[in-house]
């Protein structure tokens, strides 16, 4: 049997949580895999460490000094990587011939435009960035679609989405996934303060919030999980990748995170996808998909796993994730305006400028303010985001 060749890799985020273990999860199989292109905002340091180990042919930084700090360093220890600086680079290096998969580990809007490029481009887009389909979600799954025969495909990296890609699994082929699923269960931790007294929730600090019970994740979904805007908007994500209403998807609070979701089917079948929190299963389901290769994780002792429980949200105390569904139900200007307004009240929360309970109050003014109607084209999606950050940042300044 001949061997298949070694796919190139793009990770675009390199630096970040995600970025961190798919390298983890490529150095485990260098026969299999290899980097052809890196990049990061501005972690110098952390990038050049990855270029040095993985020589990937292209580093991209996003800020022009970083990366001219990044180029003389690697010069310096004889590393050949190109290094690119500037937005555009990012969509330059998922387009590349030398690269047959994406991984698309930007946070936040910032990762739309080279996420979209790798979808027209005809890459296996792995897609941890959820914030691309709550934002241009028909665009981006008309990208896939149209690019098909190019050899683009979509496999989820959020949690729950592989979970449900693995209990769905004729999903790549088209349409028949559906056949007699009657609800998604999306699972949720409930965060860092799921038992805390709601009452004493707008004195949380940033601290508290970012210390999720059991994962280890970047600033910004660490926030959201507190929030459950993370949930929130992993509902429009599911929303857009298995093509359902909203009224199909139950959030279901599951504080072990073992089980990463469900799929009921009309039969009275539920299949469930479980293992132990650790974001390397979903990014070596993706990367090896349809087959499987070790990841690092440690298999599921499914004797210690004492108990599951499971809770309905409280759509009060997670404020955020009722205005997710309601965002979703409005339309493509409101999920924009969400998220936009998600990551201005996030970032000031982070900053200490605002309470952790002003997040909603900063997202509902922003609704409030998006016109109805869901725009097809990339620039009417950037332009609505450009306007909710605008609201946003003047709600915020008149606090
Ligand atoms: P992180 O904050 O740890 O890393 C973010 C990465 O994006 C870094 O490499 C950073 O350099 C880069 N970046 C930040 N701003 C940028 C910009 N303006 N332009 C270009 N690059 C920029 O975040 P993370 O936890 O790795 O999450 C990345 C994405 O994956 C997010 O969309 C998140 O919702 C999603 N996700 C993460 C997890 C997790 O467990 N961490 C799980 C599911 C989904
Ligand atoms: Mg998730």
């Amino acid at each position: 049997m001949s061997k298949a060749p070694s796919k190139g890799i793009c990770i675009l985020g390199a630096t970040g949580t995600i970025g961190v273990n798919t390298l983890d999860v490529i150095a485990r199989h260098p026969n299999k895999y290899h980097v052809a292109a890196l990049s990061a905002n501005n972690n110098v340091e952390k990038l050049e460490q990855q270029c040095l180990k993985f020589s990937p042919q292209y580093a991209v930084m996003v800020n022009d000094s970083a990366a001219e700090k990044l180029e003389r360093n690697l010069r310096n220890a004889g590393n050949g990587t190109t290094v690119l600086s500037g937005k555009k680079a990012l969509e330059e290096i998922s387009i590349l011939p030398e690269v047959d998969y994406v991984m698309a580990a930007i946070v936040g809007a910032a990762g739309l435009l080279p996420n979209l490029a790798a979808a027209k481009a005809g890459k296996r887009v792995m897609l941890a960035n959820k914030e691309s389909l709550v934002m241009s979600g028909k665009l981006f799954m008309d990208a896939i679609r149209d690019n098909r025969d190019k050899g683009a495909e979509l496999l989820p990296i959020d949690s729950e989405h592989n979970a449900i890609f693995q209990s769905m699994p004729a999903l790549v082929d088209g349409e028949q996934q559906k056949a007699g699923v009657t609800k998604i269960l999306l699972t949720a931790s409930g965060g860092p303060f799921r038992t805390r007294d709601i009452n004493t929730l707008c004195d949380v600090t940033p601290e508290q919030a970012v210390a999720h019970p059991n994962w280890v994740m970047g600033q910004k979904i660490s926030v959201d999980s507190a929030t459950m805007m993370n949930k929130g908007l992993e509902v429009i994500e599911a929303c857009w990748l298995f093509d359902v209403p909203e009224d199909q998807i139950q959030v279901v609070i599951h504080p072990q995170s073992m089980i990463h979701s469900m799929v009921s089917y009309t039969d009275g079948s539920v299949l469930a996808q479980l293992g132990n929190p650790d974001m390397r299963t979903p990014i070596a389901y993706s990367l090896a998909y349809p087959d499987r290769v070790d990841s690092g994780v440690e298999q599921l002792n499914i004797f210690d796993v004492a108990r599951l429980d499971f809770e309905r949200p409280d759509f009060e105390r997670y404020r955020c994730l009722q205005l997710a569904y309601d965002a979703h139900r409005i339309g493509g200007n409101a999920t924009i305006a969400l998220n936009a307004a998600n990551e201005i009240a996030v970032d000031a929360f982070l900053k200490k400028q605002i309470s952790f309970t002003s997040i909603p109050l900063v997202i509902e003014k922003a609704l409030e303010q998006a016109p109805s109607g869901t725009p097809d084209q990339i620039d009417d999606i950037l332009a609505q985001d450009l306007a909710s950050r605008h609201v946003s940042n003047d709600y915020l300044a008149a606090l």
